[in-house]
């Protein structure tokens, strides 16, 4: 049988076919939700496939772990999140999100899912970041087109355990916003590692993954507040 590009997708990142299904029903809630909360721009059911669902999972290629702690933070509709956490049952996922209907669509999904272990948490990531209890808790950190580099490393770097990875999407040149980030990454504790075009079906199109380290823990006085992030970029 000829495979269309998101089954062709989940072969080579190692998935198997069964785990269409989940998603087919992932597809169906939110373009039915979408009608109603406006989730998200992409409304071509194929383009969910790929744009949503594959380009989330691209995350595999380079963090292919069967066990780890993953927080996604402004994750919308649970991206990249949610199709993680489906293909990788004994991870233990936070989904972060400041808007209160994108968190009640997301708890619905959690339950339509059947999906364990996975927290839904409604607030910013800039407070958040100074609770004791998700402070450098996290083996993975990820935020998919939240903000520029400097803002989205200050976000991430204080959830990050020591020598965790933080893995942002990004797409086109990125040689600028990779300096600033450098910059700002100093101040967080975190050193650049690799820039990875995607190479998967339907995403040949100048997507690409950065990875980050957290070589030190991230000073206490990270993050500060939005205002202080908008006035005061660190990169
Ligand atoms: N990550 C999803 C994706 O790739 O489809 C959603 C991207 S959407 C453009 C950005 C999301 O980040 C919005 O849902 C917004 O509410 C959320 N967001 C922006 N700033 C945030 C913050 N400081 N803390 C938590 N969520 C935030």
């Amino acid at each position: 049988m000829v495979k269309n590009a998101f089954q062709e997708g989940l072969r080579r990142l190692g998935l198997g076919e069964e785990l269409e299904e989940a998603f087919l029903r992932y597809r169906q809630e939110l373009l039915e939700w979408n009608t109603r909360f406006n989730l998200t721009a992409i409304k071509d059911p194929e383009e969910v496939m790929i744009k949503h669902f594959l380009d989330s999972l691209s995350l595999l290629t380079l963090f292919p772990q069967e066990e780890a702690t993953l927080l996604d933070i402004g994750t919308g509709p649970g991206f990249p999140g949610l199709p993680l956490k489906i293909t990788r049952p004994r991870w233990r996922v936070t989904l972060l999100e400041a808007t209160n209907k994108k968190v009640i669509f997301l708890r619905h999904m959690v339950d339509v899912l059947g999906l364990e272990n996975v927290e839904v948490v409604h607030g910013r990531a800039e407070e958040l970041g100074h609770k004791p209890e998700y402070r450098a808790a996290f083996d993975l950190v990820t935020a998919r087109a939240v903000a520029a580099l400097p803002a989205l490393l200050e976000y991430c770097a204080p959830y990050c355990r020591l020598n965790g990875t933080i893995l942002l999407p990004k797409k086109g040149d990125m040689s600028e916003e990779i300096a600033q980030g450098k910059r700002a990454a100093a101040m967080l504790g975190v050193v650049w590692e690799s820039d990875v075009a995607l190479d998967l079906p339907g995403l040949e199109d100048g997507r690409r993954l950065l990875t980050w380290r957290q070589r030190k823990l991230c000073p206490e006085s990270y993050p500060r507040s939005g205002a202080a992030m908008a006035k005061r970029p660190l990169g």
